[in-house]
Order: structure tokens, then sequence, then C-alpha cells
């Protein structure tokens, strides 16, 4: 690679023989990082040379080390053959994070592991934007939003919360957690937010320079971003030292004689553990307000003069009560709230399920709109399941306006040739049960399950034939391609086969059969496998059986590749799934001992599969604490992070919470456990 003032640096990659055929994505990844450094950061690699080492057992993704990286191989091997799409991308993202810490990390590093997040944060922003410049910005802003809301926001809700910069710790090891890494990103790019691109720019540049070969606080960092851009700061800082995510509640009203709109909004936060009375926090709220024709209105607060308004701004909320007013606004609007997730909070507003369809068709946002579908499904969700809880006998109904929303969808990825198909497809995903438990308390687990698949089940009955068309029409016949357009066209041709395969039939099984035998790249065969080992038709048990032990043989030699073996038939949401499991367990490729397989058996099961894990004789809780215990003598790191499901009983109703608790005291009663693991029960039951 040759470096901006014409340095040349040599790099290198190593891996086990067999596995220099999967080392090319990682190096192109590599020098496209060093490239975006040098133009978005003005930051030069500084050595001559960059290595990356790739191991099978490793706890993380991987470790900066100055000069030679310490990857799992899970984050640089990629072919696709062995490969998914996703997969691809999450070696990209990682080789991208490892390189920026060169600069935020290693050449300005933490003063103590209090300010974990001052490189954690801030590097996590850098490879998102990374990403976000490398594929569809608004499509990785929907996943990162989706990790934040479902993980991160469970965390800050549960009994480990923490703020970005905790105030103690047992076992440091603990703290790398999203709140540290994802919350942490998302402060920073709230600063982004208030400073501009240009003074923030001006701020990275004033930390780099005045603190390179230093080790620093987030407070350092802070201080370069208001010296270099004369922003204050002040009460920004909250968000360092409160744990819990805040919660705007914005009231509207229009007044038609005056043409006035205004917005009175409120903040507050739930107590966390050690902190029961919050600070209001400098909170950016981007939005727009829209006319009844999807248009725009320029927004002018009262009192401001015709040259402040433009159609999207960003309000500062900075108290607990504020009212903004809007002036000339001629019919009653539709308010675009929190564009671009413009802050790590919840947001209450009485929107109609009418209005967030518009939102949905209209926004000129790519984000929200994506957001109008997710909360039109959820409501829609919540209310089949109030509906289903008062009166389990009821017949559910497909409402007409999901319906409508979703034929709109396929439409015009049917019609469009230049729509953003990765965007279709967030926008065919309902709200992941994940993310559903996330929102309610207690978590109705089988209501949520139930309906979730009612929805689905009726969606792909309803628009069959559309979702056969696009499935044909982004089949490819042409040679495999990695580029961003073929990633998009394999994505949404395997969610349509997904749907396609709810409908019973001979001839969709034989779709996803010879999709699985013919597919010439790891997302096409793994995507076909998927469906059919999720398939509940009596007819697809003969196909499941064959095409798992095919698809083992095939790749038996391919540790990655086993391990989404494993993940698949770990996240089956069929009854008999956690004695495959455990029979799993035994099975001559998986080995405790390797942070790989854990995560892809044990973890997979008990933080995805909610109806396996939750099953109400608790013996998906007591398989846990069992696992758990016996990996703590081996891999304390790993036990603690596998038990978090088990601490987040809370959320549950209280048979189950009971039965949650119950392993929980079984393993505090431990004798012997470990610092990482001891804190984590310590503070959990
Ligand atoms: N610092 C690493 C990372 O976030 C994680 C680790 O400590 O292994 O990239
Ligand atoms: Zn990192």
């Amino acid at each position: 690679f040759k470096t901006c003032s014409d340095r040349v640096i040599a790099l290198k990659i190593f891996v086990e023989s067999k596995d220099l055929d999967k080392c090319a994505h990682a190096m192109t990844s590599l020098k496209n990082s060093m490239t975006w450094d040098e133009k978005e950061y003005g930051r030069e690699y500084d050595l001559d040379i960059f290595m990356i080492v790739a191991v099978d057992d490793f706890n993380m993704g991987a470790m900066e080390n100055k000069g030679l990286n310490i990857f799992n191989t899970s984050c640089v091997l990629a072919n696709p053959k062995t490969t998914t799409d996703a997969a691809f991308q999450r070696v990209e993202a990682v080789v991208a994070h490892e390189y920026f810490h060169n600069w935020s990390g290693n050449r300005v590093t933490c003063r103590d592991w209090f300010q974990l997040s001052l490189k954690e944060g801030f590097t996590v922003y850098r490879d998102s934007e990374f990403s976000a410049d490398m594929g569809s910005r608004a499509v990785k802003r929907v996943q990162d939003v989706s990790l934040l809301r479902t993980v991160q926001f469970a965390e800050d809700a549960g009994p480990m919360a923490h703020s970005i910069r905790p105030d103690s710790y047992m076992e440091i090891s603990n703290f790398y957690t999203v709140t540290i890494y994802e919350k942490g990103a998302e402060v920073v790019r709230m600063i982004r937010q208030l400073l501009g691109a240009e003074k923030f720019r001006a701020g990275s540049d004033l930390y780099f320079e005045r603190h390179d070969g230093q080790a620093v606080t987030t407070e350092d960092f802070v201080k370069a971003m208001e010296a270099a851009s004369g922003v204050d700061l002040t009460l920004f800082r909250n968000w360092y030292s409160q744990a819990g995510t805040p919660q705007l509640t914005i009231k509207a009203q229009y007044h038609a004689e005056q043409q006035r709109y205004v917005l009175d909004i409120s903040q507050s936060c739930p107590a966390t553990p050690k902190q029961e009375n919050k600070q209001p926090f400098h909170i950016p709220l981007r939005l727009g307000l829209l006319d009844a024709r999807g248009g725009e209105y320029q927004l002018r607060l009262e009192g401001e003069s015709a040259e402040q308004q433009s159609t999207d701004r960003v309000l500062d909320i900075t108290q607990e009560q504020q009212r903004f007013v809007f002036e000339n606004i001629s019919e009653k609007p539709i308010p675009s709230l929190l564009r671009g997730f413009s802050a790590p909070v919840r947001l209450a507003f009485d929107y109609s399920q009418q209005e967030l369809y518009f939102l949905m068709v209209n926004d000129s946002d790519g984000f929200n709109r994506w957001n109008a579908s997710q909360i039109l499904a959820i409501d829609i969700i919540q209310s089949l399941i109030a509906q289903r809880a008062a009166n389990p006998a009821t017949a559910l109904e497909l409402p007409e306006l999901l319906l409508n929303a979703y034929r709109g969808v396929l439409e015009s990825a049917l019609q469009d040739e230049l729509i953003d198909k990765a965007m279709m497809v967030q926008l065919l995903i309902l709200p992941t049960q994940s993310s559903l438990i996330e929102l309610s308390t207690p978590a109705d687990v089988e209501g949520i399950h139930h309906v979730r698949e009612f929805l689905s089940d009726a969606l792909a009955q309803q628009l069959q034939p559309l979702f056969m068309k696009l499935y044909n029409k982004n089949c490819d016949n042409n040679e495999f391609s990695s580029s961003a357009e073929a990633v998009a066209k394999r994505a949404l041709k395997n969610l349509c086969l997904s749907y396609i395969l709810r409908n019973p039939s001979q001839q969709n099984l034989q779709l996803a059969v010879s999709q699985f035998e013919s597919a010439d790249n790891m997302t096409d065969q793994l995507a076909a496998l998927r469906v059919l080992v999720n398939n509940s038709m009596d007819e697809a048990r003969a196909a499941k059986a064959k095409a798992l032990q095919a698809f083992y043989d095939q790749f038996k030699h391919e540790a990655l590749v086993v391990d989404q073996w494993f993940v698949v038939q770990a996240a089956c949401p069929e009854a008999q799934t956690l004695d495959t499991v455990k029979a799993l367990l035994n099975h001559a490729d998986f080995s405790i001992k390797n942070p790989n397989k854990v995560r892809s058996l044990i973890s997979v099961f008990c933080s995805q599969n909610h109806m396996g894990f939750h099953q109400a004789s608790g013996e998906g809780y007591v398989f846990l604490a069992d696992r758990v215990l016996e990996l703590d003598k081996i891999n304390p790191q790993i036990a603690a992070r596998l038990i978090t499901p088990l601490t987040r009983w809370r959320k549950f109703d209280q048979h189950r919470s009971e039965l949650m608790k119950q392993q929980l005291h079984r393993i505090k009663s431990t004798e012997g456990l470990s610092k990482d693991l001891s804190e984590i029960v310590l503070k959990s039951s």
C-alpha cells in the first residue's frame, strides 16, 4: 500500500495454508480502510509493515495489537463458496475497526479502563461510517439501530446497566459491552451532529494532534471537540456519566388560525443501579414536517428570520420540558421525528396507523421510512398479542393496512429497477422477536412468536404470486459477483424464498431443494438450508435431514461453515430443538473449548431461540446454567457473556422469572466461581 505521502507499506496476512484462498477480501478491506482514514480523518499509517494473524480460538472478534493485529478467523477468512455476504461485510467492518484503532486506540490510548469507550465508541463510529460509505448508508443505519434497540436498550434496562464511562467494575472484561461500543459510537455520532462535518473534523484533528503518544480520557476528547468548534458541550457530558435510555415524549398541537404547529417535548430517564435521579441530557432531535402531498414544510421557529429556515433541522433538547413553535404551517403536518435516529433514545409520539403508513411511503429520510414501517408493525403485533391474551380462541386477522404496505413494497421492488434492494429487504422483515421482547414487560414469549408467525404466514399466503415473481426476478444466472447490487439481489431473493416456503406445497419445497443443490455460493446455499430446516411440513422432514447431512459432508473440513451448521440447527424454532442442541454437544466437531463453537450452538439457542430457551418447563434455563458452570472453569470471559439471557429475568412472567432466578442462585452458590461470573451473578440476582 502506498500512503498519501508515498510511503510504501508491506501488508501481510497470516493464516493456515489451507485458508490461503480466503484472504483476498480482508486484504482489499484493509487497503480500503487505509485510504478512507487518510481521506476522512487525515490519518496516515505510521510503520512500514502492517500484519494480521488469524487464529481459530479467540474470545473476541479481534485485537488491535500495534502492527500485528490478532484476529478471530471468523473476522478474516472469506470466500464466496464458504462465506455468506453478511460474513463478508463483517470481515470488512472488523478489519477496518482494528486498523482504525492504530490512531484511535494506539497512537492515542486510554489512561485507565474506565475510558474504554474513548477508543471503542470512537472506533465503532469510524468503522460504521466506513461501512456506510462502502455500501448502502440507510441500510447500515438500520442494522446499527436495530442492534442498539434490541441489545443495548435491553442492557440499559437490566441489572448490568452502566454509563459509557462506568464508575466501577470488578472485572473489566465484563465491560466490553454494547453500551461501551455501540452506545459509545452513538455519543460520538451526536457530537458530529451537534458540530457539523467541518468542525467535527477540526475537533478530531485537534484531538489526534494534542494527544498523540498519550494515554488520555473521554474528557480530553470532549475538550478537543469544544476547543476546535466553539460549541459548548457542558450539558452533553451527561451522556458519559449517566446510564439508562432516555425517553422523549412529544405532544403536538396544530392551530389553524395562527398557522402554527406546536411541539411540547419532555425527556426523562429511568433509574438504573446506583443512579436514581438523572439530570437532563442534551439530545439532538432531527426532524421534518410533511404536508398532505408528502412535500416538506420550510421550518421556521417563532422569532426566527426567513434565512434561518430549512426543511430538515435539529432541535436542541436540553431541558425536562420544552416547547417549540413552528410558524407558517398552512395545514396540520405529519412530523418525521428523530430522523436518522439522531439520538439513542426511546420516542413516544401518538401516531395513527394511517400516518405511519404515510411516512413509510413519503418520508424523504430513508431511515425514518423504515422506522415508520417498524412502528406500524409493532403497533399491529402488540394489539394482536393483547387480543390473543384476552381470548386465546379468537381467530386473528391480517390487517388490511399491513397487507397494503407489504404489497406496495413488493410492487415497487418489482417495477423500479433503481430502487435500493437492500432497503426493500429491511422493509419486508417484521420486527424480530428479540426486539418485541425488549419492548414489552412482561414479555409474552408465546404470544409474540405466535402472532409474528401468524402475520408472516398470512402475508406469505396473500402475496405468494408477488413473492414468487420477485424471487425469479432476482435469481442471477450470471457468474457470482460480490458487488453491492448482487449482494442486495441475493438478500431479496432469499427473503422471498423464506416467505414462499411458508406456503406448504411440494413445488415450493422443491424450489428450496434445488436452490440448495445448485447454489454456487454460501449465501444461497445456507439460506436454502435454513428454510428447509425451519419448515414444519411433514413432507419436509426427509428433505431437511438429507440437506443437513449433505451440507455437513460437503463442509466438514471448514470450521467456520460447521459453525453455521450449528447455528441453523440451534435457531430452529421447533419444540425438539433443545434435544437436538444437547445431542450436538457430543458431536465430534463441537468443543466447549472453542469460543466460536460455544457461540454458534449454545449462545444462539439461548439468546435467539426464544421459544426453545423460554419453554415453560424451565429446561432451557437449567441447560444454560449447566453450560455456564462448565465453561467458567476453562473460559470465564465467555462464561460471563453466555449467562446474559438468564440475567433478563425481570422481563418475563412470574413463573419464568422464578425459574430463571433459581438458576442464577444455583450458580451464585457454587464454589470457586471466577471473578467474571461472580460480578454478573451478584449484580443480577
Ligand atoms: N479491543 C478489541 C476491539 O474492540 C477487543 C479486545 O480487546 O480483544 O477491537
Ligand atoms: Zn475495538
